[in-house]
């Protein structure tokens, strides 16, 4: 009798526990009041779930695997307050578990977002700065720091960004997008963070959740916005989840792994066949990272919480999709649309990789393109992957020609009529993944500033790549660890520290003076954020453009060729109007608009016309 009771006992104490709760906590007052959370806990779906304060169940959810159940519950009305959950079995309670419904900030709901007024750097957090070399390894995570190898964890950090923010201000951004934070426990290659472990855990090795509010809050203090890279296509195979999975459909198996084919046209083909369509919507991007199910109820739920969970705990101003155009299409546009109808205000610029205007524009909310198949994916930013094209040779070509040269920017432009909003899209000439600007152009100073000056002056959201502004290179053909070297003077002991003017060589200085000049130039300058936009077919290779609004008029003048280049000005004259001079903001000289302009080859004039 006694050993019964005892073995009873133990039988319940070992079943009664909740090893995870997600999300951990939730704030009151939602637009969208319903919460669905997931307890997890060995055999929890046997248990029978309630909740005090009157809150109200709305449904209870059980998949196959019986360590997972989802409890949605109707917030509305609902004060902050801590709820409690009660399990029982056979009418008794057999454990419970506290539930906070947190207060929210003031304001939340309307918060700004990063817009065409912002310039964003992009960094690799483990590459940028180590303020914290006792984070480098953790117990909790598999890979330990190696500075020694390319594809190792190199120890930057949270705490390594918070300290440069006067660099970064000192060069003008104003929104800092980073690659990914959350825990990403893969035994190797594990910086890029893209294979994530955990989705409410910063990585240890960058720092803790509380030190990323912090560096949040520092930002606010600087009226910097901070974005997060999010990624609802796939997970990394050390997820917990992945180990003991809520249902077989969570992740897609065909069974077990198939590879995306990569084509993201047959997201729209109206030829193509339905096996390449599953293949690049379901497939999986690498062995590593298991393809996420977003028509799964139960995932598109736990994705969307998740981000607006991010956004609320961390007061976020931004979200850079990955991989947007790989995810159920129309799963991902009810992700979108949950966390815009939650937060209005909120920008989100989807990583769409493509080559064709059209194609990209598909995925921008409200596209004229998607329109015609009755799609919208709700994301207002997409990124201008033709014009990064065009950035990649365009200034190596001193010689004008049908489709070469300055034509290859101009031709850009010439399919703006396409999107729903061009200054809502990302302008860039490189990123963590693409070649290196540098590298391309062997660093020559006057072709990377004819390349800045272009991304401060032309529509969209400027973005640069962290260390290009110090004339950072790196081989894409070595692979993608040589296009992220780690930052000079980010670490102890480096003897070349390119955060500050005096710890900058000569040249990284060169390098820095430019873009700083420029993006803090257009930081007050609505007619490049906002303004209209007139071009003028390039000839000989000069590349003529007006920014203009009521107030402004900019003109900007590209000399791509090789050789100096004097341009009659009367060809402009709907545009120059009444102003008789441009004062340019590289050199500060004013220049006379009256019959001619002069410049160097490859040279810019960026004019604010008196
Ligand atoms: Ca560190």
């Amino acid at each position: 009798m006694k050993k019964t009771l005892l073995f009873l006992l133990l039988s319940i104490s070992a079943f009664a526990q909740i090893d995870k709760v997600e999300p951990p906590f939730w704030y009151a007052g939602m637009h969208n009041p319903e919460l669905q959370i997931m307890f997890y806990g060995k055999n929890i779906a046997q248990y029978e779930a309630s909740v005090s304060n009157n809150v109200v169940i709305k449904n209870v959810v059980k998949t196959e695997n019986p360590n997972y159940i989802f409890v949605t519950i109707d917030t509305k009305n609902v004060p902050a307050s801590d709820l409690v959950f009660s399990f029982k079995n056979k009418n008794k309670v057999a454990f419970t578990k506290k539930y906070a419904l947190k207060e929210r900030r003031a304001n939340s709901a309307q918060r700004q977002s990063f817009d065409s007024s912002d310039m964003m750097y992009l960094i690799m957090p483990d590459r940028f700065a180590n303020g914290n070399p006792n984070n480098d390894s953790d117990k909790s995570t598999t890979e330990k720091a190696n500075r020694s190898l390319p594809g190792g964890r190199h120890g930057g950090d949270i705490e390594g960004i918070t300290k440069n923010l006067d660099y970064l201000e000192e060069l003008g951004v104003t929104a800092l997008w980073s690659t990914p934070l959350c825990e990403d426990n893969d035994k190797g290659y594990s910086y890029h963070g893209y294979g994530q472990s955990d989705l409410y855990r910063i990585d240890p090795r960058y720092g803790t959740n509380e030190e990323y509010l912090k560096l949040s809050a520092e930002m606010k203090k600087r009226d910097m916005k901070l974005i997060k890279d999010y990624v609802t296509n796939h997970w990394g195979a050390e997820h917990w989840m992945f180990k003991d999975l809520p249902s077989y459909d969570w992740f897609h198996q065909f069974p077990g792994y198939a590879q995306s084919n990569y084509r993201m046209t047959t997201q729209f083909d109206t030829n193509a066949s339905a096996i390449d369509a599953k293949y690049c919507m379901d497939g999986w991007f690498v062995p590593s990272m298991p393809d996420l199910n977003q028509s799964n109820p139960l995932v598109l739920n736990y994705i969307t919480q998740n981000a607006i969970w991010w956004i609320e705990y961390a007061d976020l101003d931004g979200f850079r999709v990955d991989t947007y155009s790989y995810n159920d299409k129309v799963g991902i546009a009810k992700w979108t649309k949950a966390i815009t109808d939650e937060y209005p205000y909120f920008n989100i610029v989807g990583e769409v990789w493509m080559h064709d205007q059209a194609q990209m524009s598909y995925w921008q909310k409200d596209s004229p393109i998607s329109a015609i198949q009755s799609y919208n994916s709700h994301c207002p930013s997409v990124m201008d992957f033709t014009l990064h094209d065009a950035f990649g040779n365009v200034f190596n070509e001193d010689k004008e020609g049908w489709n070469d040269g300055m034509i290859k920017v101009y031709d850009n432009f010439t399919n703006d009529f396409l999107y729903a909003n061009t200054n809502n899209l990302l302008i860039f000439a490189e990123n963590h993944d693409t070649g290196r600007f540098n590298q391309n152009y062997k660093n020559d100073i006057q072709k990377y500033t004819m390349a800045m000056a272009l991304l401060a002056t032309v529509r969209g959201i400027p973005q640069l790549y962290y260390g290009s502004e110090i004339g950072m290179a790196g081989d894409k053909g070595k692979g993608d660890a040589d296009i992220r070297q780690d930052f000079p003077g980010g670490w102890a002991g480096d003897k070349n520290n390119a955060f500050t003017k005096s710890g900058r060589t000569e040249k990284q200085n060169k390098f820095f003076d430019v873009t700083a000049k420029l993006f803090q130039w257009r930081k007050n300058k609505d007619v490049v954020h906002t303004g209209k936009m007139t071009h003028y077919i390039p000839e000989q290779n000069v590349y003529v453009y007006f920014r203009h609004n009521d107030k402004e008029t900019v003109m900007v003048v590209m000399n791509n060729s090789a050789e100096a280049k004097t341009i009659k000005t009367n060809r402009f004259q709907e545009n120059i109007k009444a102003f008789t001079s441009g004062k340019d903001v590289l050199s500060g000289k004013s220049v006379d608009l009256k019959n001619e302009i002069s410049l160097d080859g490859k040279s810019v004039l960026v004019l604010e016309l008196k």
